[in-house]
């Protein structure tokens, strides 16, 4: 796509890619979670409903997807706003806002937010999860929603002549549905189409990484324009995540932030703490993989906000600095994986 080559493309338009300074690659600032939404443990249904407040806030830190609020991210604008303040005020420069159809994508909030704060703010196109997929996307040929992929990055998304910058995060659960693979094949066609970046969600197991990028493959994606969301919580096993490495896509670690004993969405998977994902990118960087890996917060619940007591969006930008890591640990939030062929 000549018009948009080495440019990146943000909800107000082109930017050069060096006026974008420090910027994470998987966040969200406004997104409806309600539809993944996980029933508590017997006995713990009275904890669901209600505000977030001081004292029910360790359960809510504990079981984010069983607290009915807490999954609605949209409804703290004003918060949202707050940080990414502070995130510009920190160094930071750009946000990929990786909200895609299904999980409450909102142009229009984006598009202020951006103009408001001065943050660059690039938005996703696509669809997440199987689970929110529409009945009309799930009955879709591959090249109707190749259409609806492109039309989001060249026209604008959702009614607005807002455009999304990244093909992302494209959701894939564990085993891949059908619909999930026609939108992998969709959004690698896509891409082959526009030369534009990709993100992907993988599904929660270690072989679900590898086949998704056999599939994107064999359907013509650029693997070196793709990043592999999540890994904090997908291969675990060094030799694993070294094999995976060399098939040359980002390596995102992208949970900073989020530590808890129990995982809602796979109880047999152990959360990293942010010093073991620190001790992961290490090793990376030691193989000689400084140059693929990302980091991120994906702040995707309110709990996850400063208003709520969370890691703040600049969490990244600020907390690393002096620990004698940070000149390489501190490259890895970073934007070129945001350039268009
Ligand atoms: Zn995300």
């Amino acid at each position: 796509m000549p018009s948009l080559s080495g440019k990146v493309q943000t909800v107000l338009g082109l930017v050069e890619p060096d006026h974008l300074g420090y910027t994470l690659t998987h966040e969200h600032l406004t997104m409806n979670y309600s539809s993944c939404f996980c029933p508590p443990s017997p006995g713990q249904e009275p904890l669901c409903d209600g505000p977030i407040e001081m004292k029910n806030l360790f359960w809510i830190k504990q079981n984010p997807y069983s607290h009915k609020e807490n999954l609605l991210l949209y409804q703290e604008t004003d918060a949202v706003k707050e940080e990414l303040l502070h995130f510009k005020e920190a160094g930071g420069g750009t946000i990929v806002e990786n909200t895609t159809t299904g999980i409450g994508r909102d142009m229009n909030t984006l598009k202020k937010l951006a103009e408001e704060t001065g943050v660059h703010i690039i938005a996703g196109a696509g669809f997440y999860v199987d689970s929110t997929h529409s009945s009309q996307t799930q009955a879709m040929t591959v090249e109707q929603l190749t259409g609806i992929i492109v039309d989001e990055i060249l026209n604008g998304a959702d009614g607005t002549n807002t455009k999304c910058g990244v093909v992302g995060e494209i959701g894939c659960s564990w085993p891949l549905t059908q619909s999930e693979h026609r939108v992998l094949q969709a959004t690698a066609q896509a891409q082959s189409q526009l030369g534009c970046p990709v993100i992907i969600h993988p599904g929660r197991n270690s072989d679900a990484p590898f086949q998704i990028i056999r599939i994107l493959q064999e359907a013509g994606a650029d693997v070196s324009k793709t990043v592999m969301s999540h890994l904090d919580r997908t291969i675990f096993d060094t030799k694993k995540l070294l094999e995976f490495a060399k098939l040359g896509c980002y390596l995102e670690y992208d949970l900073f932030g989020t530590e808890f004993l129990h995982y809602q969405f796979h109880p047999d998977i152990d959360m990293p703490s942010d010093n073991e994902r620190i001790a992961r990118i290490r090793m990376l960087i030691d193989e000689g993989y400084e140059d693929r890996i990302l980091m991120a917060h994906d702040v995707h619940t309110k709990n996850r906000l400063m208003k709520y007591g969370g890691t703040p969006y600049y969490k990244l930008v600020t907390s690393y600095h002096g620990k004698g890591l940070c000149d390489n640990i501190f490259s890895c939030v970073r934007s070129p994986i945001l350039l268009w062929e």
